[in-house]
């Protein structure tokens, strides 16, 4: 039988659901039930009723927060190993010592973060709405924006309200250069750039917008323009192509590959399915802080 469909009679059999990350491998996310960005995956996640296995294709931190949100359901993940160098920039630790230095102020945690870091933080946000939850808060508040601080910067100048960052990044996106943006420009001159936050401030200046990539999948299905340069994770072009056939779509560069994003493959998937593993465990207490945190973004 060909691996694909051992892999749907096998998830049909368990009742399982796959979900995938916009980033993983294009034969991944054509047999997901539901791709999607951080905020689409953990609304997908809060809202599953009738299955009892998720398979989340993505890294580890989203698999977690899958957990947090489906506590009743068992999560696994095809490889364990797929992680996240950003997520892995602040400990909890080192969240409360960053509070500690800032009395009354308010944490707000990217999704990208582990789930004990979402547990000291009194918010958190997806590169989608970032900037809604920053308003959210009231104006006269220190915001620490943990751990990204080129989407906090991006966050500051959207809304000019005062927020300390704390010094992580994406290494993948960090290999975007306002160069690679310009020349991209130059060859393709009717393309629109679309960004994601997570680049660094020039990048973000010289393109047209910044958006998450559940954001770009909208706003090019419904631009009337047909060339598009991506500044983002390259297994985007997937959804991108799928949707738009008749859009053409450029990398802004060869090298925007997270390899953690690629680890997971078919024969990984099928292994995972038929011993339901690597199982996703949250510790209890844990798990409890973290969903006020991640529940007071999916309320807004
Ligand atoms: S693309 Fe960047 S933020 Fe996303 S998983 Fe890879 S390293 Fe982490």
């Amino acid at each position: 039988m060909d691996i694909r469909e051992e892999i749907v009679r096998l998830k049909n059999k368990k009742r399982a659901i796959i979900l995938a990350h916009n980033y993983q491998r294009d034969e991944i996310q054509e047999i997901a039930d539901y791709t999607g960005d951080s905020l689409g995956l953990s609304k997908k996640a809060a809202s599953i009723q009738d299955k009892e296995l998720i398979v989340f294709c993505g890294v580890y931190f989203m698999a977690e927060t899958a957990k947090i949100l489906s506590p009743d359901k068992k999560v696994i993940i095809p490889d364990r190993g797929a992680g996240c160098p950003m997520a892995d920039m602040i400990t909890a630790q080192q969240v409360r010592e960053f509070r500690n230095k800032y009395p009354g102020s308010v944490v707000v945690c990217y999704v990208n973060s582990t789930a004990e870091v979402k547990a000291e933080s009194d918010m958190c946000c997806t590169s989608a709405n970032a900037v809604q939850v920053v308003l959210s808060l009231p104006a006269d508040k220190t915001i620490l924006f943990v751990p990204d601080r080129y989407l906090g910067d991006f966050v500051r100048k959207k809304t000019s309200r005062n927020i300390v960052c704390w010094k992580g990044f994406c290494p993948t996106h960090a290999r975007v250069t306002r160069d690679m943006v310009l020349a991209a420009r130059k060859k393709h001159p009717n393309a629109v750039v679309l960004v994601h936050p997570e680049c660094t401030e020039d990048v973000v200046d010289a393109a047209d917008e910044a958006m998450s990539t559940g954001q770009m999948i909208a706003y090019v299905k419904k631009s009337g323009r047909t060339e598009f340069i991506i500044g983002t994770e390259k297994g985007i072009l997937y959804q991108l192509k799928k949707e738009n056939p008749r859009k053409d779509f450029y990398l802004v560069g060869k090298d925007v590959i997270c390899p953690n994003m690629k680890k997971i493959d078919l024969q990984k998937l099928l292994v995972s399915l038929q011993e339901e593993q690597d199982e996703v465990v949250v510790a209890p207490a844990i798990m409890e802080r973290a969903r006020k945190a991640i529940s007071a973004m999916l309320l807004l």
